[in-house]
């Protein structure tokens, strides 16, 4: 496997044309999940196609050091191959491993960090086989669906990758069955009062984006409309109606963004029935869950996840922990029963409310949450001799920054338990802990949070090397 613009082309000319159609093996999927054929060395980057399979393609575009096809016809099948009645999601990215089978998946996972580790030599930590789930479908808690409207009619569905291409969907595959079936309901009932949908290209019209979210223990379910307009016409009767039709709805939001953006939310809410934020539970603690605040999409996964970090830590009850990146607190709340005190800090500032509530709730005085970066706050907590035994870092995709990593080094922990959504970064960073004193303790453990996609989720125990 590799990135597409890693490969390069020796000679000058690309050896095939566009439009050109021919006949070639895949001998690649790419970390993005498409299938790669070489032409004389030069790859062709292909949709739904598998290794081993043989396929008749169109070639769609030819770029000096790689080009992209589409497939024709499939004239043999790799036994890995999931056959799907419709392959809208693949296009989509909703899900594109979606035809590969669920093992496949899995090791596919597992491989893309072996091969990222041994890309910068080191061979020698080892990754565990990725723990998947039983039942990989329709595990999303969240859902952030586009309204548009189609030949006059609004409609719910999602846009073809790379394209602003508009398609009507009910059935979203991979989120939560109940929270498709609200997303269907609310927008009948926009459309029984004739709201309009948002038009990306008069940025005119009301309703930009349907948000929820559903416990998946507690079946409690928000519901956020997003909203161009700072009004939303009919209010009123739109709220009853979703709380007639939808009784486990116990939280509507209007979130108002005027901006042209694709960002989704934007800044400024209104609570227009229930509460602002739902509950949720992992592994026994009850967490608040706010629309802003970044929540875990898949909750049986995020329970074993936890638990692999529970497990890394190993605590006894005495130690000091930091839970860097933490959210609403939900590792943070995990390790605080076994730990003496657990301080954690994170930017978004309703997800440090959230957090604090969530203390609160089950009961746990041992936690204190900081709101602000985490470069900013381990650097403080260092220069007020703050001597963490443990540090858990969980970053967004673009992983730890350099200082980040010396302030952690600096505290001197006996353990960093790193968990992480992006390869790439994660074996970036672990260059530096390892520089600098660290050693992986034990095999890299993957978590398949997002079943049908390509996205990797893992947990890494590092410890002092002279331990
Ligand atoms: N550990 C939590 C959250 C992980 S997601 C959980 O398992 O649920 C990463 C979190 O980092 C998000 O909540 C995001 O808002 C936050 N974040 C992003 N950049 C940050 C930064 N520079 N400093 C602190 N938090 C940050």
């Amino acid at each position: 496997m590799f990135f597409i613009k890693e490969e390069k082309n020796m000679g000058n000319k690309a050896p095939v044309n566009k439009n050109e159609k021919l006949t070639v093996t895949i001998e690649d999927l790419t970390y993005q999940g498409m299938g790669v054929a070489k032409v004389e060395h030069y790859p062709l980057f292909i949709e739904n196609a598998l290794p081993t399979e043989r396929v008749k393609v169109h070639v769609l575009k030819a770029a000096k050091n790689y080009g992209f096809a589409k497939v024709i016809e499939r004239l043999s099948t790799s036994e890995q191959r999931v056959e799907v009645t419709e392959n809208q999601y693949l296009q989509t990215g909703i899900a594109p491993l979606q035809h590969l089978n669920y093992e496949a998946q899995l090791e596919f996972k597992r491989t893309q960090i072996v091969e990222l580790l041994s890309k910068v030599h080191l061979e020698g930590i080892k990754v565990a086989p990725t723990i998947g789930m039983t039942e990989p479908y329709h595990y999303r808690n969240k859902a952030q669906v586009p309204v548009r409207a189609v030949n006059g009619k609004l409609e719910t569905g999602f846009f073809k990758k790379n394209s602003h291409t508009f398609v009507p969907l009910e059935d979203f595959l991979i989120q939560d069955k109940r929270i498709d079936e609200v997303i269907k309901e609310v927008r009948d009932i926009l459309r029984e009062f004739n709201i309009e949908a948002y038009d990306e290209r008069k940025h005119n019209g009301v309703i930009r984006h349907i948000m929820v979210r559903r416990g998946y223990y507690t079946h409690e379910v928000m519901v956020v409309l997003v909203t161009r307009s700072k009004r939303l016409p009919m209010q009123e009767q739109i709220v009853e109606a979703i709380q007639a039709k939808c009784p486990d709805v116990c939280s509507i939001i209007q979130n108002v963004n005027q901006a042209s953006t694709n960002v989704i939310l934007g800044k400024q809410d209104k609570l227009l029935a229930g509460k602002e934020q739902i509950k949720d539970q992992l592994n026994g603690i009850t967490f608040n869950i706010s629309a802003h605040s970044f929540y875990q999409v898949n909750p049986l996964q995020t329970e074993k996840l936890y638990k692999a970090v529970v497990e890394g830590a190993n605590l006894t009850g005495k130690e000091t922990v930091i839970d860097a990146y933490c959210g609403i607190g939900t590792i943070s709340l995990t390790l605080a029963a076994k730990a003496a005190k657990v301080y954690g800090v994170e930017i978004v500032p309703e997800a440090v409310i959230d957090a604090k509530l969530n203390a609160a709730a089950n009961e746990i005085e041992n936690v204190q949450f900081e709101t602000g970066s985490a470069e900013e706050w381990m650097q403080k907590w260092e220069e007020q001799e703050i001597k963490p035994n443990v540090i858990v870092v969980d970053p967004p995709r673009k992983g730890l920054a350099e200082s980040l990593i010396e302030s952690a080094v600096k505290m001197g922990p006996d353990k960093i338990v790193y968990v992480s959504c992006n390869p790439a970064t994660l074996v970036r960073d672990l260059q530096l802990f390892l520089e600098k004193g660290f050693k992986v303790a034990q095999p890299i453990q993957p978590v398949d949070q997002f079943p049908q996609t390509v996205h990797v989720e893992s947990v890494t125990v590092l410890e002092r090397a002279e331990k």
